[in-house]
């Protein structure tokens, strides 16, 4: 039986109390803490005295009864530290209105750490005094519950209706899918209260300081097993519970608040349920009801009001009159909560409890045998030794299994962090960040040798054997706290910088070795150091720590730090502009393709079109044969006709008269008949020579539009190009202007401002196909073509055109359509792989021009020459 303790402590004015002149209403005096009512008359009774466990007097710090958050802690803390260790569960809780000083002596500030903070710290203190023969295991869950509704501080997302609250039959009340973290020492515990913190912070400012309306428990779940005297096992698991409560100025039903309830403004069920629950307890009636069940809060406490806990309660107080009637509330709530009474037992392991019970029977019997034997007695002692022996091995065993697992997890520091699990190390390590190998699933660390080498190398025998790497790569040595690397054999970076002499490596530097390989540097206790130091390093700035000489001063050490960074920034961005160059490289392969695929398809389309208007041209050529036909017939037929006719002057027999009339007539006749058919081959030839016309146009179109592809890929590329050149001459410029830094020398292609910027890739000339002068005699033969059609056009046109004239037009088109004909075959022969475009032969007789084509291979490129 053990009544929850209670400590009152009041805080400093704060700064809206100073403004407004406030006055003091509280006086402590050892465990008494006074108010006193200002307000009444002189010669009322103006105050009201309370005795409490602990009255704090944390009003003013240069008082010498000032109670720090140090003294809070020794008093407080170290009995929740004690109970823990004793196998009870413990619970500590902070009230008091919004603003009283409850998360101030709960969590307190960084530079002055309340209770929470100081209880984990002094556990894992404690744990490593009492190691010996023990084993612990800590595990930390951190809740909100807001709106009646738990969220959980430590997981990355939670459901929007908040965590379900259920009960275990033999463990109480609990909230499912909470997460727990298994913790090893208190940095981890730390790390995870700053991020519960920052969770809590985070909602606060988006939801309108829920913080002050909303209960935080930081729970620690504490497990210890070991072996007491005379080999006597023992395990108990105990729950701390620390909690930051919701201001109670909107929850407390009394007098003063009373008006704001009725106003209907927010109601902390939690809070007043918190009360009822403490009321009826302290009421201690027999048999009575305790509403826990009604709210959130007080289900899963609980174990802590009025049940198997160790529990602690301060209230919050304000020392200034305007928050007089909320700091008496304060207090009578306190006091109330003193009557209640738990009862906290050792939370024992089952099976311990059984043997410790077995042992003490065993005694007992032991004790009634004295001297002389009696058999039953004899019995039940046998029977008893032999069933703890074996509960004994059973749980020793059981012990042994929980102790190795716990030992490595310990050893490997592997603990869960929401998602992730973190592999922990005390000891200066290299991680292995496989770079090159996609298919390395594993994480590797690799444990320095304290105070002294770790030989790298592909040797057997290296203390890192890494493939690929010269047989002794490099030495990495660790003295006093500071490692070095010194380079053998092998090439080594560190930040991404070329080292051949020895470089001090620090928390984070990057270390390369070879093509492959790259680790990073881990050392615990500067990373401890440096958080302790409230540095916030950058990754440069810790890169910065790296320097190949060990005595630079400081100036010089800023420098390397500034050239370091420089450097690092360099190789992103040449590493980017190389990235960009490959993709720019890909995209014009795929232009190439394309252009390649369209060129066939014209080429394709080319050919049927020179097809067709070779089978026009013969059908032409084969018109205009019928057309001489016919005209030769038809004038025949005139000279026939003209024949006759002279006939008839010569004879003027009347019978040969009518007779040569009758031939005329028919003559004339079939001479209009001819004549119509010249005219009607004529149209036809002409609607011939059209389709040929367009057939050319055709070709010139297909022609036109590769050479406009190719051209604008071309530009395109050039552009790209250009504007890459530009942005590489710039980086080497920037980085030249920065001070005395230069781009680090490597073998690459990579070049300087100062370099002549040349195109390396794909040489500048190498899309250029202009300048081939082909303004050759094959198209002043087209041209030709053209004008004859033309002519003949207009000859056709022409009413009194001269026939003669007009055939003659005609056999010279043939005559240079042939010619063309002939030029283009020639000109096909010598176009492997076909391009669009076709320069043309010029005489016979001159050498032949030879153009080879290489429009399809990567730099679209044409070749003169000439043999
Ligand atoms: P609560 O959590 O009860 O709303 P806080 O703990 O946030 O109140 O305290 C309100 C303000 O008063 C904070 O600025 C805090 O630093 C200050 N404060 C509270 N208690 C103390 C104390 N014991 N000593 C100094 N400052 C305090
Ligand atoms: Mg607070």
């Amino acid at each position: 039986m053990a009544s929850v303790k209670v400590a009152v402590r009041v805080r400093p004015f704060n700064q809206r109390e100073l403004d407004m002149g406030a006055k003091a209403v509280i006086r402590m005096d050892g465990k008494k803490t006074r108010i006193v009512n200002l307000s009444k008359t002189a010669g009322d009774v103006g105050f009201k005295d309370f005795t409490f466990d602990h009255s704090y007097w944390s009003f003013e710090p240069s008082d010498p009864d000032f109670a720090t958050q140090e003294q809070v802690f020794e008093e407080l803390g170290t009995e929740v530290v004690a109970s823990a260790f004793e196998g009870y569960n413990a619970c500590l809780f902070a009230y008091g209105q919004t603003g009283s000083g409850k998360t101030f002596t709960m969590t307190g500030p960084p530079d002055d750490p309340g209770l929470i903070p100081r209880i984990c710290e002094a556990m894992f203190g404690k744990m490593q005094e009492e190691q010996e023969d023990k084993n612990y295991r800590v595990d930390v869950s951190y809740l909100e519950i807001y709106n009646e509704k738990v969220r959980d501080l430590l997981a990355s997302s939670n459901p929007s209706g908040g965590l379900r609250v259920r009960e275990h039959p033999r463990q109480g009340p609990y909230v499912s899918d909470l997460s727990h973290h298994l913790v090893t020492c208190y940095d981890h515990v730390a790390q995870l209260m700053e991020r519960g913190n920052r969770a809590r912070c985070t909602a606060a400012t988006n939801m309108n300081d829920t913080s002050s309306r909303s209960h935080a428990i930081f729970t620690l779940t504490f497990r210890q097993a070991g072996l007491g005297a005379e080999g006597l096992p023992c395990e108990t698991t105990s729950k701390v519970h620390l909690v930051d409560l919701a201001g109670s100025e909107r929850a407390d039903a009394t007098g003063a608040t009373g008006q704001r309830l009725k106003e209907g403004a927010h109601i902390n069920k939690s809070l007043v349920t918190l009360g009822s629950v403490i009321s009826a307890l302290a009421e201690k009636r027999v048999g009575s009801f305790v509403p826990y069940r009604d709210a959130v809060l007080t289900w899963l406490l609980k174990d802590s009001l009025g049940g198997n806990s160790k529990t602690i309660m301060v209230a919050a107080i304000s020392p200034a009159d305007c928050n007089y009637s909320e700091t008496l509330s304060t207090l009578r709530y306190a006091n109330r909560a003193k009557n209640i009474v738990n009862q906290p037992t050792v939370n024992e392991d089952p099976n311990v409890r059984l043997i410790r019970e077995l042992r003490e029977e065993i005694y007992k019997l032991r004790g009634l045998l004295g001297e002389e034997t009696q058999p039953k007695v004899l019995a039940e002692l046998q029977q008893k030794e032999a069933k703890e022996k074996s509960l004994t091995a059973e749980w020793a065993e059981k012990w042994r299994e929980t102790q190795a697992i716990l030992r490595e997890q310990q050893a490997l520091g592997l603990r869960k962090a929401g998602r992730g699990v973190v592999l922990d190390s005390d000891r200066p390590h290299l991680v292995a960040i496989d770079q090159d190998d996609r298919l390395s699933t594993g994480v590797t660390l690799y444990h320095l040798n304290r105070n002294g080498d770790t030989v790298i190398g592909a040797a057997e025998g290296s203390d890192i054997v890494l493939p690929g790497l010269e047989p002794h790569h490099c030495i990495v040595t660790l003295k006093d706290g500071i490692a070095v690397l010194t380079p053998k054999n092998g090439y080594c970076s560190v930040d991404g910088l070329a080292t051949e002499t020895s470089s001090r490596i620090s928390q984070g530097s990057l270390i390369g070795l070879g093509r492959a390989h790259v680790l990073r540097y881990n050392d615990p206790a500067e990373a401890a150091q440096l958080r302790k130091e409230g540095r916030v390093m950058s990754r440069s700035s810790l890169f910065g720590g790296s320097t190949s000489d060990l005595n630079l001063n400081v100036e010089e050490r800023e420098l390397e730090t500034e050239r370091r960074r420089l450097a690092r920034e360099y190789e992103e961005r040449k590493r980017q502009l190389d990235e960009e160059r490959r993709r720019l490289e890909e995209r014009q392969r795929e232009a190439e393709e394309q252009l390649r695929l369209r060129e066939e398809k014209l080429e394709e389309q080319r050919r049927r079109i020179e097809n067709k208007k070779e089978e026009e041209l013969e059908k032409v050529v084969e018109e205009q044969s019928q057309l001489r036909i016919l005209q030769d017939e038809t004038e025949r037929r005139r000279a026939l006709l003209k024949d006759l006719m002279d006939q008839m002057d010569e004879e003027q027999s009347a019978e040969t008269l009518e007779a040569i009339q009758q031939v005329i007539i028919l003559q004339r006749e079939e001479l209009q008949e001819l004549e119509k058919r010249v005219v009607e081959r004529l149209a036809t030839l002409q609607e011939r020579q059209k389709r040929v016309a367009e057939l050319d146009a055709q070709l010139e179109a297909a022609r036109e539009e590769v050479e406009t592809a190719r051209l604008a890929l071309k530009e395109r590329t050039e552009a790209e190009l250009q504007a890459m050149h530009k942005r590489r001459a710039s980086l080497s410029l920037a980085l030249n202007g920065r001070g005395r830094l230069g781009p680090p020398s490597s073998d690459d292609s990579f070049h300087t401002a100062t370099d002549q910027p040349q195109t390396l890739w794909p040489p500048d000339s190498a899309l250029s196909d202009s300048g081939l002068g082909l303004a050759s005699p094959g198209e002043a033969l087209a041209r030709k073509v053209a004008q004859q059609k033309e002519k003949i056009l207009t000859a056709l046109e022409d009413e009194n055109c001269d026939k003669e004239a007009l055939n003659d037009h005609i056999a010279h088109l043939q005559e240079l359509q042939r010619e063309q004909i002939r030029l283009e075959t020639k000109m096909n022969g010598n176009f492997k792989g076909g391009p669009a475009r076709r320069p043309l032969e010029a005489e016979v007789d001159e050498p032949p021009i030879t153009v080879r084509a290489n429009a399809f291979r990567r730099h679209s490129a044409f070749e003169l020459s000439s043999p």
